[in-house]
């Protein structure tokens, strides 16, 4: 029986590479001290494995930026535009450019796009394909990554974890028509034979493939793909031990295809999917091992011993002792570093949880645990049961009025009293906004002084009077300047929230803050998402003070600003002792006491936001309608309970939904605002076979650039729009909130999005149908 990890997280319990990667693109250290940062995080971290006992310790878990990105400059994978600094800088510079774009010395290029690592709140750089494409064995980083390794570790296993070509593939991008990037398959795998041959020959006894697309919907050509890929690599090297690693799902339809793939070990996610394991002992060809991926690498609780030893026993009676090993589900670059840091949490809370580093150590008890002639009597199997039964009681979880009320839901709850067209009515007479109505999205800049001022709040160098009074002031002039530029529904500007989520789950009970508990997002971005341990309740109102203090300065309507519950359950680590949507329905029955207590105060208009409803789809398109159906619930609890004539708003910051389309339609909203203006209004084309029923306010500018858009863009796009939604549906703002911008930069854009509305009332004033060549 061996254990192991597949990855440790690569920040820094410290986030010193966050540190050292700002300081070095900031020219304030050298390459020679950025790459002893790099030194000392890998040895701390292998020590952490050695220490704990783990019988093979993992490397190329390592990244300055991102593990796809390492993959792509290993492969020479390296876009065109990049050619010129890949001649003339250094490795490094290539990297951080292909990483981060490079716009210095009359270079402007842009970086590889980003995107989120399958379900979860990583996000890496996206491969980019042409169809002749060359590849050549480029970067060495892990053939050094591979020496250095097996110099710090004398007498261990050494194993090198490897992005598996097929996932490489699948997870880029083909960037001309008329090819398949699969078609490049053969070519790439030349490289990764001259990779294993250097390994090998350094000594390598075992490669972990990492292949989580195996736990995706595959086309048949894309599991051809993986045999010859593997039946390759396989006759080119019989002696190395390969282990093939799937995460973040269950392999399901793929699992015939994954058992007979010609590896060594197979390794399976059991925290995600524990059901598999029945099917997979069932179809594992005798030669074959199973890694067990027990020890959950994307939550922070506590392994349960007690059901992790059943798996492991049902597994060791299938395939004998020597056959299983014991693992994390997947990487832990998905936890925190190091519970040992957290010296302010409640203590009972903080005995229920476990980060990366004390998973490592859960990994080799188990295997301890499950060879223990006296089980009964191992302290650890002991204290961990006990641990769980006060859990399982524990006063600070269990809210009997929450569960009440969860059980007490009828239909009605997600329904408003009356369907759009009767609100609509209700709301014009009410609201009397013009055509094309303005509004932004809820956040001003979020200045170096805001942020000063929280700062010294939350360090109690001012009072929270000063700190209110500020802040007051703050909203006063953004309501004064949105007044002078006509914008017509107004905001507060969020001065008093430091980040979406972080802000609403201070004020909710069932939510604890660690003081350390980061993981990468990406690069040198890190966040540090909120634990939620227990049943949700809200107990006194949360930003009805600011949005009604909004409204006392303006004539005008000003929209109250809420973060939806399915949003703030994605963004956070969520409890495992209940479905995922009992936790987001009580978060739901919260901001619905919000929304009700803003309604009373006098908000005629309530923005809540979902940006994570399209994130939460599960991997596998089956499983969607399940999500789908609880995530939209969860929404029409939070908005449900309004008088007709209050307006509901939400906000979503993406534009592939054409495949979500009716279900957003279903959540009711009477306006969405949406990001759209990246794609050129490409999403609209959803909406020429969908009639979409609500209001809608596709964003005209980007706010993701400093540039200042020009009148005659947002009047285009304002124009495409108008082909395909009537124009008494549609709304004008941005793409999202303003908070990364400048004032400077914000003032000019909305100036210029208000001129925009007004020649497009000018325009469209009294045309029936509008044609446009
Ligand atoms: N209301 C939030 C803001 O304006 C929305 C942010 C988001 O969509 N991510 O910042
Ligand atoms: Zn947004």
């Amino acid at each position: 029986m061996q254990t192991h990890i597949l990855g440790y997280p690569r920040i820094g319990s410290r986030r010193e590479q966050k540190k050292a990667n700002e300081q070095f693109w900031a020219g304030k250290i050298t390459t020679q001290e950025l790459l002893a940062v790099g030194e000392n995080i890998r040895k701390e971290n292998w020590k952490i494995q050695k220490e704990a006992g783990l019988d093979v310790v993992t490397c190329n878990d390592f990244s300055w930026y991102d593990q796809v990105l390492d993959m792509s400059l290993t492969l020479g994978a390296i876009p065109e535009r990049y050619k010129t600094i890949a001649e003339s800088k250094s490795e490094l510079e290539l990297y951080y450019a292909m990483a981060r774009g490079f716009q210095k010395e009359g270079w402007d290029i842009t970086a590889m796009e980003m995107t989120k690592w399958l379900d979860t709140n990583y996000h890496y750089l996206v491969p980019e394909f042409t169809k002749n494409q060359q590849f050549s064995f480029y970067s060495q980083r892990i053939i050094e990554n591979f020496k250095e390794a097996k110099e710090n570790n004398p007498g261990k296993n050494v194993k090198p974890a490897i992005l598996g070509l097929v996932s490489y593939l699948l997870l880029g991008k083909e960037k001309e028509n008329s090819f398949d990037r699969l078609d490049l398959a053969s070519s790439i795998l030349l490289i990764y034979e001259e990779i294993l041959t250097e390994l090998q020959a350094q000594g390598s006894e075992f490669i972990q493939w990492d292949e989580p697309c195996l736990c995706l919907d595959l086309s048949p050509k894309a599991k051809e793909t993986y045999q010859k890929v593997y039946q390759y690599l396989r006759e080119k090297f019989p002696k190395l031990q390969f282990i093939l690693v799937t995460y973040f799902g269950g392999l399901k339809d793929n699992l015939p295809l994954a058992a007979t793939l010609p590896i060594d070990i197979l390794h399976i996610d059991l925290a995600r999917n524990p059901e598999q394991l029945e099917e997979v002992l069932a179809a594992l060809p005798k030669e074959k091992k199973l890694s067990l991926g027990l020890v959950d690498g994307r939550n922070i609780w506590k392994n349960n011993f007690e059901k992790s030893l059943a798996f492991i026993n049902q597994a060791v009676e299938h395939l004998g002792v020597d056959r299983v090993w014991i693992a994390t589900s997947c990487s832990l670059l998905h936890s925190p570093c190091d519970l040992d840091l957290e010296t302010k949490l409640n203590p009972e809370i903080r005995q229920w949880l476990a980060f990366a580093k004390q998973k490592v150590t859960e990994v080799a008890t188990l295997k301890k645990l499950a060879l223990s002639s006296d089980l009964q009597n191992e302290d650890e199997l002991k204290q961990n049961i006990a641990t769980f039964k006060a859990r399982e009681t524990s006063l600070l979880i269990h809210d009997e009025a929450v569960k009440a009320r969860l059980a007490n839901i009828t239909a009605d709850d997600s329904k408003r009293k009356n369907n759009f067209a009767v609100r609509q009515k209700a709301q014009q007479e009410l609201l009397k906004l013009p055509l094309f109505p303005t509004t932004t999205i809820g956040s001003f800049p979020q200045t170096s002084e805001v942020r000063k001022y929280r700062s010294q709040y939350k360090k109690n160098e001012i009072t929270e009077e000063q700190y209110t009074e500020w802040l007051k002031n703050e909203i006063k002039e953004s309501i004064l300047w949105q007044e002078e530029t006509y914008i017509d529904v107004l905001v507060h500007g969020e001065f008093e929230r430091n980040d979406m989520v972080e802000y609403f789950g201070e004020q909710l009970k069932g939510f604890v803050f660690s003081q350390n508990g980061w993981v990468q997002s990406y690069g040198s971005r890190c966040v540090k998402p909120p634990i939620i341990f227990g049943d949700v309740s809200r107990p006194q109102p949360m930003t009805v003070f600011w949005s009604q203090y909004a409204q006392s300065l303006t004539s005008k309507w000003v929209k109250g600003m809420l973060t939806g519950p399915v949003t703030i359950l994605q963004w956070s680590f969520v409890r495992d002792d209940q479905p995922r949507s009992t936790t987001c329905k009580q978060i739901a029955l919260a901001i619905r006491d919000e929304v009700a207590d803003l309604e009373k105060a006098g908000i005629k208009i309530i923005q809540i936001d979902e940006p994570a409803i399209r994130e939460g789809l599960p991997l596998r398109k089956s499983a969607w309608q399940e999500y789908l159906e609880w995530a939209i619930e969860a929404f029409r609890i939070s908005a449900s309970l309004v008088e007709d004539s209050t307006q509901i708003h939400t906000h979503m910051c993406y534009s592939e939904f054409n495949d979500i389309i009716q279900n957003i339609a279903d959540m009711d909203a009477d306006v969405i605002t949406i990001e759209c203006s990246r794609s050129q209004m490409e999403l609209l084309n959803a909406f020429s076979d969908f009639k979409y029923p609500n209001e809608i306010g596709p964003g005209v500018y980007d706010i993701h650039s400093p540039r200042i858009p020009s009148e005659s863009e947002m009047i285009d796009l304002l124009k495409k729009a108008c082909k395909v939604l009537p124009k008494e549906q549609l709304w004008i703002n941005p793409d999202c909130g303003l908070k990364t911008r400048n004032w400077e930069e914000t003032k000019k854009a909305l100036l210029a999005m208000v001129a925009t509305a007004k020649e497009a009332r000018r325009i469209f004033a009294d045309v029936k149908e509008v044609q446009f060549s």
